[in-house]
């Protein structure tokens, strides 16, 4: 994949003010931008977000969606309602929805294919715990989050999805895996996509997520297998997340 994909992960963070000082802060940076950047923003924002994006290049996501088209789901938001706000992408699978939603590998895997067959580009989180990590497991655990998620998509849908890998001990707290342990499971995903779709080893983008921010996204977004990155507390600060995707942008 020669472009890269930063993603911005707002979480449940910002305010119309706050945002609107983040928003104008980032299209202030973008000339010197060469790689595909986007922000992920809590529901209530993505007008605001859509209105300050447009016409900028910068695609608007959401954090999660339904697993279910339409009807009697209070709370919950459709694929349809996103594309209401020229939503490109959706995060789907975040390890703080699986913790403390209980968000189930099945759940998150139909809710990849409600994002698909609804027009949006999922981006699909997979990772291990800090316990699972120290077990051992974590070949064994992304393989049956992304197997999970392959299991539902037809051949050609493997090509739509964005993959991310984010170690749950890696997420906030400073601690990152080195760029060859990323390599490693990076290796790992793509080649179980393959088995599933040979164009994957070109058409899937698999980015880093954890703690990444720009004293060491380098490291990781020089790797040939790293397509970019999914930033939590960096994309809260303008100058941060454009320093990321001036590096992505090599
Ligand atoms: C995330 O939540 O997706 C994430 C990567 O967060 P942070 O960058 O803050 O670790």
């Amino acid at each position: 994949m020669a472009r890269k994909l930063i993603v911005g992960n707002w979480k449940m963070n910002g305010s119309l003010a706050m945002n609107a000082e983040l928003l104008e802060g980032i299209k202030a940076g973008l000339a010197r931008v060469d790689c595909d950047l986007a922000i992920c923003a809590p529901f209530p924002y993505l007008a605001q977000c859509q209105q300050a994006l447009e016409g900028t290049g910068v695609a608007l996501g959401a954090e999660d969606v339904s697993a279910h088209a339409v009807g009697a789901y209070t709370g919950q938001v459709s694929t349809r309602m996103l594309l209401d706000f020229d939503c490109k992408y959706v995060i789907v699978g975040h390890s703080e929805r699986r913790e403390y939603c209980n968000e189930s590998d099945e759940l998150v895997a139909n809710k990849v294919q409600r994002a698909l067959a609804g027009g949006l580009t999922p981006i699909v989180c997979v990772g291990e715990s800090l316990k699972e990590k120290d077990a051992g497991q974590t070949e064994a655990v992304v393989s049956r989050q992304i197997n999970t998620v392959l299991s539902v998509l037809e051949e050609r849908e493997v090509c739509d999805i964005v993959v991310a890998y984010e170690p749950v001990w890696a997420i906030g707290t400073g601690k990152t895996p080195t760029p060859e342990m990323v390599k490693d499971v990076h290796a790992l995903l793509r080649e179980l996509m393959i088995r599933k779709n040979p164009d994957a080893a070109e058409c899937v983008r698999i980015l880093y997520g954890g703690s990444m921010k720009p004293s060491n996204a380098e490291e990781f977004l020089k790797m040939r297998d790293i397509d970019g990155g999914l930033i939590g507390g960096a994309a809260l600060k303008a100058s941060d997340f454009l320093k990321i995707a001036y590096l992505a942008s090599r």
